[in-house]
Formats: C-alpha cells, sequence, structure tokens
C-alpha cells in the first residue's frame, strides 16, 4: 500500500480553522475589536454594512504594523502574543492563538491598512482567499484599519446559513457591547449602514454601562466591591426591582475578557434568592480578575468559556458579596457613594407615575338615616379590575356588533362553559368535551385581531390625557423607528421618537397603560430575536408579541360571559386550533372515548 496521509494545504487548513473561530460576523467583530484593544488603541471604530455580510471594518489608532508583520499576521499561528507554552499561563491580552485574521483572510476579501508612530508610509495589503492580491505603500494614519467585505464568499453553505439582518445585527451588537463594557477608558463607535447607533466617550465603569444599555439604567445599579486573595471582584447587579422577566443584561467578566458560565450564574442568581418573584431575573455587570495562572481560557476557540480551577470558592465569594450589598442597599440605599452624580436627572417628578390611586373605602352597611327613605350615597367607587382582563373587556367593547356579542346577549346566562384551575375553560360540543386554554386561546384571538388591524389599518386608538414618556437605548430607538409605521396601525400614536426617549400620546383599546414599557420592551426583544424559519415578517412577529405580551394569563378567573366570549371569539378565528406560537389552543375528548373508558 501507497502512503496516503498528507499534510492539508494552507488555505484548506485556514478555512477549516475558520469554522470554528468564524460562526458568523459577530465573530470577526470580536476577534478585529480585540485585536484593536491588544495593540492598545484608545479609539476604536467599528462600521457595519448589511449586518456585517458585506462589510466589517475596524478601524484603531493602537501601534500599527511594521511591512513585514502586516504580510505575516495573514499565516496561521502567527501571533506577536505569546512565545512559549507557558505564556499561556501567562495571558495579558485578549488574543494568542494567532489564528484569527489566517481565519478570516481564508473566507472572506480583506484589505488592510496599518502604520506605526514612527513610519513615514504605512502598509497596504489586499487578501482574497487566502490569496495576497496587492501589497503596496499607502499614506494612512498610525493605527491600522481592517475591512472585510462578502464574509464566506467562498462557502455557500455557509453564507446561506446565516441568519436575518436584525438577527445578525443582534449579534454585532452583543459583541460590540461585550467589549465596550470592559474598556470604558476607550473610546467606541458603531456605525450600522452609515447610521451612528453608539458613540461611547472615554469614561468611567458605571458611565459606560449607562451609555451602553441606556439612562435609565443608571438608578438600577447596585455596586459590589470586594477583593480577596483569590479574586478582586468589582461591578454593579440591578436592584431586585428591577430584574426582568428576560435575561439579557447578564454579564460576567474575567480578566477583562466576557465569559459565560452557568456555574457562577447560579451564583449570583442563588444570591437573589427570596427577592425575585417568579420568573425574574437579575441584570449584572460582574468583573472579575484572579490570577493569569489560575484560569484555563484556551479551551475553546471562541474563548468565551473558562475554566477556573477553585470555582467553589468563587461561587461561595459571588453569592456572599452580593447578597451583603443587596442587605446594604436595603438598609441604606443613599451608602451609594459610587453613584455618578453627574447622570442622575435632578427633578424625576415630572415623569412618575402615580402608582395606585389613593383608595377611599366607603362602608356600604352604614346608613346614617337608617329610618329614612334607603338610599345609599353614591361615591365614585373604583372597582379594581385585574389588568389583563380590562384588555379583554375593552376588546369587546370597542367591536360594537360583532354577532358574537349579540349572540351571548340573547343567550344569557348560560351554563355550557365551566372554567377549572383558573386556567381552562371546559365546553361541550356535539362529540364530547374540549378544554380550552385561556391563555393560548386568547392569543390566537387578539393574534388574528392584530393582524387583521396591521393590514387593514384601522387600528383603534385611545388618546392618553398624560404622554407616557419612556427611555430606550440608541439600539432600540433604531428598532422602533423601523417598525413605528406598523405600531402605529396597531393603535400606538408617537408624539416623538429622539435618541433615547419615545413619547407616546395613544395607545390601542386594547392595552392599559401601565402594560405599555413591558409590551414595548417584550416586542424589541421578540423582533431582535426573530429566527426567519419560523416568522415570515417582521409584521407577524409583532402581531404575535403583542398577542402573547397582551392575552389573559392563566390564574385570572373568569366569568361565563367571559368564558364564552372566549370560546365564540376562538372558534371564529380562522386558525383556532393553534396558538400563534404552534401550541394547540384546545384539546378534545370524544364521548365514545369517555365511554370506553366505563366500559360501554
Ligand atoms: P492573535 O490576536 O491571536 O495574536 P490574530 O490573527 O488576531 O492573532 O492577529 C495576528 C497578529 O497580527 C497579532 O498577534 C498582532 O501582532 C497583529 N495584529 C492584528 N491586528 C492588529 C491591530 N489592529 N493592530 C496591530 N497589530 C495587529
Ligand atoms: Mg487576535
Amino acid at each position: 500500500m501507497p502512503d496516503i496521509i498528507q499534510l492539508l494545504p494552507d488555505h484548506v487548513a485556514n478555512q477549516i480553522a475558520a469554522g470554528e473561530v468564524v460562526q458568523r460576523p459577530a465573530s470577526v467583530v470580536k476577534e478585529l475589536l480585540e485585536n484593536a484593544i491588544d495593540a492598545k488603541a484608545t479609539s476604536i471604530k467599528l462600521l457595519i454594512k448589511d449586518a456585517g455580510k458585506s462589510l466589517i471594518q475596524v478601524i484603531d489608532n493602537g501601534k500599527g504594523m511594521s511591512e513585514t508583520d502586516a504580510r505575516f499576521c495573514f499565516e496561521r499561528h502567527a501571533t506577536s502574543k505569546i512565545k512559549s507554552a507557558e505564556d499561556l499561563f501567562n495571558l495579558e491580552t485578549k488574543g494568542f492563538r494567532g489564528e484569527a485574521l489566517a481565519s478570516i483572510a481564508a473566507i472572506a476579501h480583506v484589505e488592510l491598512k496599518t502604520k506605526q508612530e514612527h513610519q513615514e508610509l504605512g502598509t497596504h495589503i489586499k487578501i482574497e482567499g487566502s490569496k495576497l492580491q496587492s501589497q503596496e505603500l499607502i499614506s494612512t494614519p498610525k493605527g491600522t484599519s481592517i475591512a472585510v467585505k462578502n464574509l464566506f464568499y467562498n462557502i455557500p453553505a455557509r453564507r446561506n446559513f446565516l441568519k436575518s439582518n436584525p438577527v445578525e445585527t443582534r449579534h454585532i451588537v452583543d459583541e460590540f457591547q461585550r467589549v465596550a463594557l470592559v474598556h470604558p477608558s476607550i473610546e467606541f463607535s458603531l456605525y450600522h449602514n452609515d447610521n451612528e447607533v453608539y458613540r461611547l466617550n472615554s469614561s468611567n465603569l458605571r458611565q459606560r454601562i449607562v451609555a451602553v444599555l441606556g439612562k435609565k439604567t443608571n438608578e438600577k445599579l447596585v455596586p459590589i466591591d470586594e477583593k480577596t486573595d483569590v479574586v478582586t471582584l468589582t461591578g454593579f447587579v440591578s436592584k431586585p426591582e428591577y430584574a426582568k422577566k428576560k435575561r439579557g443584561e447578564q454579564f460576567f467578566f474575567v480578566n477583562n475578557r466576557f465569559i459565560k458560565n452557568g456555574y457562577l450564574h447560579h451564583a449570583v442568581s442563588s444570591a437573589f434568592e427570596g427577592l425575585l418573584g417568579h420568573g425574574y431575573h437579575p441584570s449584572y455587570f460582574l468583573y472579575l480578575t484572579v490570577p493569569t495562572q489560575t484560569i484555563d481560557i484556551n479551551i475553546h476557540p471562541t474563548k468565551t468559556e473558562i475554566k477556573f480551577d477553585n470555582e467553589k470558592v468563587l461561587y461561595a465569594i459571588l453569592r456572599s458579596t452580593i447578597k451583603h450589598s443587596l442587605g446594604q442597599y436595603n438598609i441604606a440605599p443613599v451608602l451609594d457613594f459610587n453613584r455618578d452624580a453627574t447622570l442622575d436627572v435632578p427633578y424625576e417628578f415630572k415623569n412618575k407615575k402615580i402608582e395606585r390611586e389613593p383608595a377611599i373605602t366607603i362602608d356600604r352597611n352604614f346608613n346614617p338615616f337608617k329610618n329614612e327613605t334607603q338610599q345609599v350615597a353614591k361615591y365614585p367607587y373604583k372597582k379594581e379590575k385585574q389588568a389583563d382582563w380590562e384588555s379583554l373587556y375593552t376588546a369587546i367593547e370597542t367591536e360594537h356588533a360583532t354577532p358574537e356579542k349579540k349572540l351571548f346577549e340573547d343567550s344569557r346566562p348560560s351554563n355550557k362553559t365551566h372554567q377549572i384551575h383558573g386556567k381552562y375553560i371546559i365546553s361541550t360540543i356535539k362529540s364530547g368535551i374540549i378544554y380550552i386554554n385561556q391563555n393560548l386561546a386568547h392569543q390566537r384571538i387578539l393574534y388574528e385581531k392584530y393582524l387583521e388591524n396591521i393590514t387593514v389599518k384601522e387600528a383603534m386608538s385611545q388618546q392618553l390625557l398624560f404622554p407616557i414618556e419612556i427611555n430606550f437605548n440608541k439600539e432600540d430607538i433604531n428598532l422602533i423607528e423601523q417598525i413605528k409605521q406598523d405600531l402605529e396601525s396597531t393603535g400606538f400614536l408617537f408624539e416623538s421618537i429622539n435618541s433615547e426617549t419615545v413619547i407616546i400620546k395613544g395607545i390601542p383599546t386594547t392595552v392599559n397603560e401601565s402594560q405599555i414599557t413591558a409590551i414595548l420592551e417584550q416586542l424589541l426583544d421578540d423582533i431582535k430575536n426573530e429566527i426567519p424559519e419560523t416568522s415570515f415578517s417582521q409584521l407577524d412577529i409583532m402581531a404575535k408579541s403583542l398577542a402573547k405580551s397582551m392575552a389573559i394569563k392563566s390564574g385570572t378567573s373568569l366569568n361565563i360571559e367571559e368564558q364564552e366570549m372566549i370560546v365564540a371569539r376562538l372558534f371564529s378565528c380562522k386558525e383556532p386550533n393553534h396558538s400563534p406560537y404552534g401550541k394547540p389552543t384546545f384539546i378534545s375528548i370524544e364521548l365514545n372515548e369517555i365511554d370506553k373508558k366505563f366500559g360501554l
């Protein structure tokens, strides 16, 4: 037998490596940003076109590269950052594997311009699919600019595998935020299709967190500080009352590197034990500094997982420090010395909403004129309705003459339906019984209604006496601008949208004012996490998301009319059998199945 093993040509090896390092445009963003930081840049600009699919460019003012290095940096295992295996245990830089640029150059069109401080002219290199196209001298400022165009141009399968632009953009913004959050002193900007998404000035950590996640973040933060032999811990956790229904703003950084770690996450969650309602998650921004010898970063090509020597100790320290800080904040919130006064808005009152109107309690049995006519004084008396119900009621009320309403006016009261465990409505049909899940059914009803409103463009809107002002970060503001028109066709009316705040003067009649912020946050989240395979358009996602947020929840008790309304409206839907997310809205049990159980 002849020998059959041979070494892979470099460009093939690079493409294989690229499969691990570069999963999507965001991976390129991460590698380029990290290289700029390793090059000691103080100002870094990221330009993206078409969610990174056509262009990702990072421009830094760092130390630049010599002519030889500029050519050499695209070779595999070419790195200036480590020299020996021991160095792996003493990493001060973000990169060290020396394969990012080689991988990227194997699967894209790359253009590099770089110049060191003392050089008169810089180097300009073009490389495509690992092949050098040109190398010239160029007049360029100190630092490095790397433009990556047409990512995966030579791997169609990969390119087709990319998600929709909003999803890929979301990943890019995530990476950008993760890097920006650990380097507050570095100035960062991000442009997407020539629009400025972020401009972050050099600042302290708290200011940076606020600049990245929006002004309203400032008041949420509780500082964390602890120094022990094994770890120095700094950063912030959110006050329990600001916990969110979704994860999201949860960041661990270890030695200035963003990492994911379920075990440490658990430590944080457990520190919040007893403070959060079911299903709520704390936000956190935690910065751990540990001796470099006690961690192994080299366990995953993307370097987002780390192995710790003393995980258990870290768990205990994290948990107790956070618990302690939360306790302190509870006892004496004013002790928050780190709070940056310049970020505080002094007169918040104009935005303050009245949480609960002062209630007048009336003893309805008390009658001073007992012996006179039985007339009870009619004080304005407000019955507390359950928020979710209000939406169903109003939805029903606004549809004056729908046939099903007439139907019910005529046939009340009825004993055809029955609610069990606050979540299922039982009703009989000819062939047996059905169990309807009230939440899923209402989702379907609202979903079809919104779709119709959005497409027919005649939504009902209620004008607000006092417009609602909501703060968002820039990314969210951009999104809202994109979907403004569609939101308007569901009944939202905007007074203005500026760089950080949205002022809403009208809302859909089906919604309660107090729900607006949560509904919009959920909607933005859903759009950002859109998965194109399951949703055909943004409109559809919107209708789904709004329906999900506004549907009556399990645990809400329904009277007979309400139960019947659900049943009737569900079965006048186009697709009554499934919720907008594909879950069954009801199950049925045939009479003969029941008979069978009785042996009949
Ligand atoms: P690594 O970062 O693991 O060393 P890379 O492939 O990312 O590997 O980069 C290879 C080398 O190219 C780096 O070690 C560095 O010397 C050089 N380099 C890359 N980007 C820059 C930059 N923006 N400024 C200066 N040098 C850079
Ligand atoms: Mg690198």
